[in-house]
């Protein structure tokens, strides 16, 4: 499959890769938004939160959880983050293989969008 994330996840091309398990990879955004930039995606090719299944929420569980681990690793636990996933093309997304970034390291928008 021709998904960039999924080349990520099989280490068929190279990310800045601060954490991964059997479910869970993360690594640091290529056009960082902010200081702290970081996605958190699972191994499966999930398109984007729509098809996300009852069966997967602790999928979401666990990225958050992570997401939240590596705020404290990259010094912005205590300062301020963001949990952004998002979703469509109106919603900004991208690149179609679910993923939630972890903003943090400079005052952010106030405003969502
Ligand atoms: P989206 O707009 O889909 O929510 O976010 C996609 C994110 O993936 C963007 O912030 C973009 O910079 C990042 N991205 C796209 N291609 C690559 C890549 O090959 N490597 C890394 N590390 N990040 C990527
Ligand atoms: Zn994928």
């Amino acid at each position: 499959m021709d998904c960039v994330f999924c080349k990520i996840a099989a280490s068929e091309i190279p990310a800045d890769i601060l954490y991964q398990d059997e479910q869970v990879i993360a690594f640091r955004d290529i056009n960082p938004q902010a200081p702290v930039h970081v996605l958190i995606i699972p191994r499966k090719h999930i398109p984007s939160v729509v098809e996300l299944s009852e069966a997967e929420s602790s999928l979401v569980e666990n990225m958050v959880s992570i997401a939240n681990q590596l705020a404290v690793k990259e010094g912005v636990s205590e300062s301020g983050y963001r949990l952004v996933i998002n979703c469509g093309e109106q919603g900004g997304q991208l690149v179609p293989h679910l993923h939630l970034h972890l903003l943090g390291g400079r005052q952010l928008a106030g405003e969502l969008g």
